[in-house]
C-alpha cells in the first residue's frame, strides 16, 4: 500500500461534534483468540479492523478456524480445543497481543496434541521480550526453541501427540515486565486443565492489572471462571474449556478515546463539547481511568454507558504528577497534555513504555524536545516542562512506526492555544502518519472531522489553468499525496449549468441561474464513494463530465451573480488539514492568500489529444480537430470574460506539462510546496 511520507497539520483551534471510536485492540484480539479456540460459532460485533487484528485473523485462518465476515459482524467458528492444522508458520507483524497469547496457546497445543509452529514478526517484534513467558512454559514440558536472540521472537513451538504437561506445581511467571505474559498463560492453560486445576503464581509486582481484568472478564464470557487471590495467584478450575457465548460486542478502544478526551480538554468550548461514542463509564478497559487523570488536569467530563463528553475546564491545564501504572498506554496522552499546563509535570510507573512498539520514553522525550519542551527521562519516568510561549517551534515529529506516537503527535497541533501564544499557531508535521493503522486506521480523518482552524491558518494550494490541461487529475493526486481536501470548482459551475437545464432556465438568465447556484444541492462522495457526485440526490458523476455540460458551465460562469452565488460554497471547502483547489480563478479571486499557486498549461494540440483519448476510452467517438476548436473557443471565452478571467495570478508558478507525465507534474508541485514549509529537511 502507498503510504504518505508525512502529514502537515495547520494550527488547530477548536474541536466539537461527535466521534465514533473503533473497537478496542485489546478486546478484539482476545475475543478473536478465545472464539478461535472455543467450541461453537461466535458472532463478533464491532471488531476493530486494523493491522494488529489482521495478523490475528490471518493466524486463525491458517490454523483452520472458520471466519465469515458479514457487514459489521464476523462469525468465528472455533477449534473446540482440538488442533486441525499441526504445522504452520505465522507472521504476527508487531502485534504483542497476538504474539504472546498465540505463543502460549500453540506451545500448549503442540506439547499435548503434536505440532510444529513458528511465530515471527517485524524486526521490532524481534526486540520485544518474550523470555519470561517461555521460561514459564518450558518447565511444563513445552518445547520452545529460540530462532533468534534467546528470549525474543522468532520462536519455534513443537511437540508430539499424546504429551502431558507437568501442571501439578503452580506455574510461576514474572509480572513486572509485561502483563501480556500472564494473559497468555490464562488464555492457553484452560486447554490443559482436563485432569486437574492449574495454578499460576506471579513473581514480582504485577503491572498493568487492568489488562488482566479484561482477560478475566472475557474468559468468563467464554465460560472459564478463573479464581484469583489478590494479584498473586490465579487458579483455572479443572475441566475449564472455552465455549462460545453466542454473540459478543467489542467496546470502543479506551486508549484511542484518550486523544479525543485530551483534544476536548484543550480545545472544546462548554457550549459545544466533544462527544465520544463507543466507550463510557461502564467500560471494562483500564485505560478508561485516563478520564480521572484528564479531569485532574482540568478536563470537564460527563459520561454515561457507551459515551463521554468533554470540554475545556481549567485553562491553562493543571500540571500533573502521577503514577501511571494503571494506564500505561493512555499515559502517553498525558505527556502531550503536559505541553499545555502552567507548570512541570511528571509521569512515573511507565517502565513498560520501554518495551512497547518502540522505546516510548526515549521517543516521547525526543519529540517533545523538538516542540520546545524541556524533558528529563529516567528508567520508569518522564518529566516535562512545557515550552514558554516564545520557545514553541514548528516541528516535524517522528513516529517510530508506533501508532500511539503518531496519535499523540497530532495533539501538538493545538499549539496556537498554548498559554501566551494567543492564536500565533505553528504548523506541525507528522512523519509516517499511517502507522496509526495498527489500531486506528482512520484516526486523522476522524480528528479532522471534528477539529477546526482559523480559515487563514488552513493552507491552500491552487491549481488553475485552461480546459483539459490536466489540472483536475493533478489536483486530485496532490490532494491524495498530502492527505488534504479537494475542490473541483469546475464541478460547481457544471452543476449550476445542469440545474438550470433541468429546470428549463435559460443559461444566460443571470438572476435565475444565480438563484439556482445559491441553492445547489450538490454532494461529493468520500471514502468508498470518492470521485462520485450527486445533484439533488441524483448521481451526476458522468453527465457532469460531458463536453456539453462543460459548454453550459462556461456560459453560466461568465455571469457575475452566478460567480458570487458560488463564492461562499467554495470558501467552505477550506477545511483542515488543507485544501487543493482547481479551477480558473482559485489563485486570483477565491483564495488570493493561497500558500502556493500553480498555473498549469499545455499546448492546445496536446490538450485536444488528451481529451480525445479520454473520450475514446469511454467509448465516445470524437474528432481531434473539432475538439481543438472547441477548446480554443472555450479558452478564449474564459480568458476574455469581464469577471474572473482565466489567467495566472501574479504570484503563480507556471507549469507547462505538455511533455510531463502526471507523476512528474505531481512531484513538481510537491517539491514547490516542500520549499515553502517551515520544517528543516
Ligand atoms: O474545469 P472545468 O472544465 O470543469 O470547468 C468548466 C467550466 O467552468 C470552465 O470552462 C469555466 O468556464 C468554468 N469555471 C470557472 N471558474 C472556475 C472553474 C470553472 O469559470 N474556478
Amino acid at each position: 500500500m502507498f503510504r504518505i511520507p508525512h502529514l502537515d497539520l495547520p494550527p488547530l483551534s477548536t474541536v466539537s461534534g461527535r466521534v465514533r471510536l473503533p473497537g478496542s485492540k485489546s478486546i478484539s484480539n482476545r475475543v478473536l483468540l478465545l472464539a478461535g479456540l472455543a467450541a461453537g460459532t461466535t458472532e463478533v460485533h464491532d471488531l476493530l479492523a486494523s493491522d494488529d487484528t489482521q495478523v490475528m485473523l490471518a493466524a486463525l485462518a491458517a490454523l483452520g478456524c472458520g471466519l465469515q465476515p458479514d457487514g459489521r459482524v464476523l462469525r468465528v467458528t472455533g477449534l473446540g480445543g482440538r488442533l486441525q492444522v499441526h504445522r504452520a508458520s505465522l507472521f504476527l507483524g508487531n502485534a504483542g497481543t497476538a504474539m504472546r497469547p498465540l505463543a502460549a496457546t500453540l506451545a500448549v497445543l503442540a506439547a499435548t496434541q503434536g505440532g510444529d509452529f513458528t511465530l515471527s514478526g517485524v524486526p521490532r517484534m524481534h526486540e520485544r521480550p518474550i523470555g519470561d513467558l517461555v521460561d514459564a512454559l518450558r518447565p511444563l514440558g513445552c518445547r520452545i526453541d529460540d530462532l533468534g536472540r534467546p528470549g525474543y521472537p522468532p520462536l519455534r513451538l513443537h511437540g508430539q501427540a499424546g504429551g502431558r504437561l507437568a501442571t501439578e506445581a503452580p506455574i510461576r511467571v514474572r509480572g513486572d515486565v509485561s502483563s501480556q505474559f500472564l494473559t497468555a498463560l490464562l488464555m492457553a492453560l484452560p486447554l490443559a486443565s482436563a485432569e486437574r486445576a492449574i495454578a499460576i503464581e506471579v513473581d514480582g509486582e504485577l503491572i498493568s492489572k487492568p489488562y488482566i481484568e479484561i482477560t478475566l472478564a472475557l474468559l468468563a464470557r467464554f465460560g472459564v471462571e478463573v479464581q484469583r487471590t489478590g494479584w498473586q495467584r490465579f487458579v483455572i478450575p479443572q475441566g475449564s474449556a472455552c465455549r462460545s457465548p453466542g454473540a459478543i460486542h467489542v467496546e470502543g478502544d479506551a486508549s484511542s478515546a484518550s486523544y479525543f478526551i485530551a483534544a476536548g480538554a484543550i480545545a472544546a468550548q462548554g457550549g459545544a463539547p466533544l462527544r465520544i461514542e463507543g466507550v463510557g463509564h461502564d467500560s471494562i478497559q483500564g485505560d478508561i481511568r485516563f478520564v480521572e487523570a484528564a479531569q485532574a488536569m482540568g478536563a470537564q467530563v460527563r459520561s454515561g454507558p457507551g459515551w463521554i463528553e468533554v470540554h475545556r475546564g481549567r485553562w491553562p491545564l493543571a500540571p500533573i504528577a502521577r503514577d501511571c501504572t494503571a494506564i500505561p498506554d493512555a499515559a502517553m496522552t498525558l505527556a502531550m497534555m503536559a505541553l499545555y499546563a502552567d507548570g512541570p509535570s511528571r509521569l512515573s510507573g511507565i517502565a513498560s513504555w520501554r518495551v512497547k512498539e518502540t522505546d516510548r520514553i526515549a521517543a516521547m522525550a525526543a519529540e517533545l524536545r523538538k516542540l520546545g519542551a524541556k524533558v528529563e527521562e529516567g528508567p520508569d519516568f518522564i518529566a516535562i516542562v512545557p515550552p514558554p510561549a516564545p520557545a514553541w517551534r514548528a516541528a516535524a515529529l517522528a513516529t517510530y512506526d508506533d501508532h500511539r506516537m503518531a496519535m499523540c503527535a497530532s495533539l501538538a497541533a493545538f499549539n496556537g492555544l498554548a498559554p501566551g501564544r494567543e492564536g500565533r499557531g505553528l504548523a506541525l508535521r507528522v512523519l509516517d502518519p499511517q502507522c496509526v493503522g495498527k489500531t486506528f486506521p482512520d484516526y486523522f480523518e476522524t480528528l479532522f472531522a471534528v477539529a477546526g482552524a482559523a480559515p487563514q491558518d488552513v493552507p491552500v494550494i491552487t491549481i488553475d489553468g485552461p480546459t483539459a490541461s490536466g489540472k483536475g487529475t493533478l489536483a486530485a493526486a496532490v490532494a491524495a499525496a498530502l492527505g488534504w481536501q479537494l475542490l473541483d470548482s469546475g464541478a460547481l459551475y457544471r452543476a449550476a449549468g445542469l440545474a438550470a437545464q433541468w429546470d428549463g432556465v435559460w443559461p444566460d438568465d443571470e438572476a435565475a441561474v444565480a438563484r439556482l447556484a445559491g441553492l445547489l444541492e450538490l454532494r461529493f462522495g468520500d471514502g468508498e464513494q470518492a470521485g462520485r457526485t450527486w445533484l439533488r440526490g441524483r448521481e451526476v458523476t458522468d453527465v457532469l463530465r460531458l463536453e456539453s455540460t462543460g459548454q453550459l458551465a462556461s456560459r453560466v460562469s461568465a455571469l457575475p451573480a452566478v460567480r458570487q452565488a458560488l463564492h461562499g460554497l467554495q470558501l467552505a471547502f477550506r477545511r483542515v488539514p488543507g485544501l487543493v483547489a482547481d479551477g480558473r480563478d482559485m489563485g486570483t479571486v477565491v483564495f488570493p492568500d493561497a500558500a502556493l499557486k500553480v498555473f498549469l498549461t499545455a499546448s492546445p494540440q496536446q490538450r485536444a489529444e488528451r481529451r480525445h483519448k479520454q473520450l475514446i476510452s469511454k467509448g465516445i467517438s470524437a474528432n481531434i480537430d473539432s475538439l481543438r476548436a472547441d477548446l480554443e473557443a472555450r479558452d478564449a471565452r474564459d480568458a476574455n470574460r469581464a469577471v474572473a478571467p482565466c489567467r495566472p495570478a501574479v504570484d503563480a508558478l507556471l507549469l507547462d506539462n505538455s511533455d510531463l507525465s502526471i507523476e512528474q507534474s505531481v512531484q513538481q508541485v510537491l517539491a514547490w510546496w516542500e520549499q515553502r514549509r517551515p520544517f528543516e529537511a
